[in-house]
């Protein structure tokens, strides 16, 4: 899903296989599913649980 190793935004702790993360994104203005996968991967801000806590 990820072209990088995604990290936390806030502690930069790479997130494991399997782990459970929290993104946050604006809501595309383009329509689906692929723009929205896009969108995370560009601009989204990839948040681990422990931080979200
Ligand atoms: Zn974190």
């Amino acid at each position: 899903m990820f072209k990088n190793r995604p990290q936390c935004s806030v502690c930069n702790k790479e997130i494991q296989a399997n782990e459970e993360i929290f993104v946050k994104m604006r809501y595309p203005e383009a329509k689906g599913m692929t723009e929205i996968k896009a969108f995370i991967q560009y601009q989204g801000k990839i948040i681990c649980e422990e931080c979200n806590k």
